[in-house]
């Protein structure tokens, strides 16, 4: 068997460390050929030391400079490209994508790993979130594979009958149940929120994620994002897709049948078992996870998620109902709320605020290219910015 190519999009970050951990468990499958970062230059080069590609990016100009003059120094054979035009090319040149770099900076190497045809391995929710339509109809005409890798959509996936060329149908489906673990605050008041830092936020009870996804869960905006991935990768309604808290994180979601059927994926919470079903699709293979203990887990609880709360939820199915670039709005305002409760200038409760504001200004005309979804992400985030910069001050 020849040994797949695989690049991944984000390899220093939590997914990113999680996939190249999978690859390394079956040397007879896969090989790598590209990875890269952001700024974190340190953890590139050990990266590259270890697995030996044929390239490297750094999107940060300066960055990928340092790592080009270490790898030389090193006597590596791996090349240093830099910026998104380097990301779109080794998205393009591998046979297998892992798109795992955070937030909108994911969409154009994403896309350029679709329209190139490969086998994309989708944990860059945002890409989706903010330009659905034309991302699916790429997919489409490029013939690539996509296949998620978010826990819940990979769950989705795998109750869901797919056709020859691995295309998930829906005869019969009646609902899709989207599990969310509910967050550090699922207990919390809203008031009581309003004072948290971002350590707090960002210490998830399940699962070990990056700092902005973290910030996500906590707001449950995670979830608002994951209900248009879902209508965009599933071609569903957003009346179809129920919010369920679910606090121990086993089951990943459920999809419900006509018949009265429920069919549900479980397992521990770990993202190695998703990023190994797409690494090995249609196969099953080992990631490392350990076996779900049935009765050690004993009890599974569900609850209806508390919008009062956590409004994020609800901001998330208005964008989707609004349509046009309302998501790629929603996602730019969310972006610029996080990183700044991240650095201390908004608080925690402020997040949805912002996001609000933002929203009653959204476009409802459908985007036709992706330079209409670049200049709503923009205008979002300057509104973001200025709503940001008066609450701080009052
Ligand atoms: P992370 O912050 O741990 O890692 C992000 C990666 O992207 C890093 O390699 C970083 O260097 C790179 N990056 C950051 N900014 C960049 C930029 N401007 N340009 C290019 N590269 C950049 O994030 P993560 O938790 O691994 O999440 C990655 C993606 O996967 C996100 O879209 C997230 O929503 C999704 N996801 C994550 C999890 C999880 O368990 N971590 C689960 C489901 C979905
Ligand atoms: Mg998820």
């Amino acid at each position: 068997m020849s040994l797949r190519k695989v690049t991944v999009l984000g390899s220093t970050g939590s997914i990113g460390l999680s996939t190249l951990d999978v690859i390394a468990q079956h040397p007879d499958r896969f090989e790598v050929h590209a990875l890269s970062a952001h700024k974190s230059v340190d953890a590139l080069f050990d990266q590259c030391q270890a697995c030996r590609p044929a390239y490297a990016v750094m999107s940060c100009h300066d960055s990928a400079e340092q790592l080009r003059r270490r790898l030389e120094d090193a006597g590596s054979d791996t090349r240093v490209l830099a910026g998104e035009e380097g990301l779109c090319e080794i998205a393009a040149g591998a046979d297998v994508v892992m798109a795992a770099i955070v937030g909108a900076a994911g969409l154009a190497p994403t896309l350029a790993a679709v329209n190139a045809g490969k086998t994309v391995l989708l944990a860059n929710k945002e890409s989706l979130v903010m330009a659905g339509g034309l991302f699916m109809r790429a997919v489409q005409e490029s013939g690539a594979c996509l296949l998620p890798i978010d826990s819940e959509h990979n769950a989705i996936f795998q109750c869901l009958p797919v056709d020859d060329s691995g295309v998930p149908r829906r005869p019969g489906v009646s609902r899709i149940l989207l599990t969310a673990s509910g967050g550090p605050f699922r207990e919390w008041s809203f008031e009581q929120m309003s004072g948290v830092s971002p350590e707090q936020a960002c210490a998830h009870p399940n699962w070990s994620m990056g700092r902005k996804i973290s910030v996500d869960s906590a707001t449950l905006m995670n979830k608002g994002l994951e209900l248009i991935e879902t209508c965009w990768f599933f071609d569903v309604p957003e009346d179809l897709v129920d919010v369920v808290v679910h606090p121990q994180s086993i089951v990943h979601s459920m999809v419900q049948y006509v018949d009265g059927s429920v069919l549900a994926q479980l397992g521990n919470p770990d993202m190695r078992t998703p990023i190994a079903y797409g690494l090995g699709w249609p196969e099953r293979i080992g990631s490392g996870v350990a076996e779900l203990d049935i009765v050690s887990a004993a009890r599974l609880d569900f609850e209806a998620p508390d919008e009062d709360r956590f409004p994020c939820l609800a901001l998330g199915r208005a964008a989707v109902r609004h349509g046009g670039t309302a998501m790629a709005e929603l996602n730019a305002a969310n972006e610029e709320a996080v990183a700044a409760f991240l650095d201390g200038r908004l608080g925690f409760t402020d997040i949805p605020r912002i996001i609000e504001t933002v929203l009653e200004r959204a476009d409802s005309a459908e985007p036709d290219t992706l330079d209409v979804v670049k200049l709503a992400d923009h205008r979002a985030r300057e509104q973001a910015l200025r709503t940001i910069e008066e609450i701080s001050r009052r």
